[in-house]
């Protein structure tokens, strides 16, 4: 493992000091003025940028850091708009990362190591690596987005996240122009969390996103309701292409599919809580669900919370919460970002005041 992770990083370093070498007078790109982006968000809200460029390489993003009509606007990177909240229109630069590609690039006795680019679509890629023979990222099927957004929230799903097969990824630092590589390590991954929500927030765009494939894989079935659907099917020892399909056909019964109905997935995060905390909750509400973690402290499940504060199937205007799931908040049609957000914050407080427990929004707000 030591010597393809050494030799992939300097390949990585390698081939970008050649575009760097390769771009000395960068194209001024083709930007796209008053751009609708209600299309190019999952909650289907009906704002705008000023400014928006489909990148496609990282000449592109050079070429916008060398201009400085371009350099010097507020800057949002987009993917698959699945995890944002547009609170109203973008008054600067939208980054749209569109490029494409996906290859096998070492294997050794014991991994395999596959490199994406950050605008594939993250469902159509774990397709891929199945196909590829590549166990692992099954229980991450079907969650919608690009790969290149995948590390940011480190995305994570029926006992499993990202961080589990990542190996490294690459991204480009607007404030010093370079391209670096970071390891799993420097990524600093968390609960729906990374170094991209802090240090690097608003300086990093991911270009590319390498996964490490063990050759010895294991079934991941420690989710209760992936292991119920499994055996529901009748499975003894399920291939990872049955786990994805078992992935697949609970999130198709959960969740509301985005291009019928807008939304971002969980809206709120699960909050964690002391022990004291929780046996105290426990004592006044015995059916509070949590789930224990390594590091003592307890995990509650917030849509339990939001669900035992009336809100489910509730709406505030045009904005909803799902009827099957009350973590998931929908565009009923024609609702704002300031919709969704008044909604968000009336649960949030009615959860506070019920539980003393704050909850905290998953989705970035823009
Ligand atoms: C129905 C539904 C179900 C979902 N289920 C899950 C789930 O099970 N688990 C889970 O973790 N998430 C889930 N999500 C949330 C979402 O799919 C993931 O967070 C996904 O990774 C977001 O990808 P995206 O490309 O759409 O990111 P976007 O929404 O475009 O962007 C999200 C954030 O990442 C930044 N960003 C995007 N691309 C890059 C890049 N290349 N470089 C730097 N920054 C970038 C953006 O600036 C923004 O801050 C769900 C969403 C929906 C709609």
């Amino acid at each position: 493992m030591l010597h393809i992770l050494a030799e992939f990083f300097s390949a990585a370093a390698r081939r970008y000091n050649q575009l760097t070498m390769n771009t000395a007078t960068p194209r001024v790109p083709a930007i796209v003025l008053h751009k609708p982006l209600q299309a190019l968000n999952t909650l289907g809200i009906a704002a705008s940028a000023t400014a928006y460029l489909p990148v496609s390489s990282y000449a592109d993003l050079q070429a916008v850091r060398a201009d400085q009509s371009l350099s010097t606007l507020p800057r949002l990177v987009l993917g698959g708009g699945s995890n944002l909240v547009l609170s109203s229109n973008f008054d600067g630069l939208v980054l749209h990362l569109v490029n494409q590609g996906k290859i096998v690039v070492g294997e050794d006795d014991n991994y395999t190591i596959v490199r994406a680019q950050a605008g594939e679509n993250w469902h159509a890629f774990v397709q891929w690596t199945l196909n590829q023979n590549l166990p692992g990222l099954e229980n991450l099927s079907l969650i919608p987005g690009s790969v290149g957004a995948a590390p940011i929230q480190n995305i994570g799903a029926y006992g499993s996240e990202l961080k589990d097969f990542f190996h490294s990824l690459t991204y480009f630092d607007f404030a010093t122009g370079e391209v670096c590589v970071l390891d799993r390590d420097a990524c600093r991954f968390g609960y729906r969390d990374s170094i991209f929500k802090h240090e690097l927030r608003n300086r990093a765009v991911i270009l590319e996103v390498s996964f490490s494939f063990p050759r010895s894989w294991q079934p991941n079935l420690s989710y209760s309701e992936l292991a119920n659907e499994i055996s529901a099917r009748g499975l003894i020892t399920p291939s990872a292409f049955e786990i994805s399909e078992a992935v697949i056909a609970i999130r198709h019964r959960k969740l509301p599919d985005p291009a019928v109905i807008g939304n971002v997935g969980s809206f709120f995060k699960n909050p964690f809580v002391a022990h004291e905390i929780h046996g105290a909750l426990k004592e006044k509400y015995p059916q509070l669900v949590s789930y224990p973690q390594a590091d003592g402290s307890i995990k509650l499940a917030a849509g339990w919370l939001i669900d035992q504060c009336g809100w489910k199937g509730r709406s505030l205007g045009a904005a909803g919460v799902h009827e099957k799931q009350a973590l998931v908040l929908i565009n009923r049609g024609g609702a704002s970002g300031a919709d969704i957000l008044k909604l968000a914050h009336a649960i949030h407080e009615d959860v506070r005041l019920r539980f003393g427990v704050t909850l905290e929004i998953e989705p970035v707000v823009i």
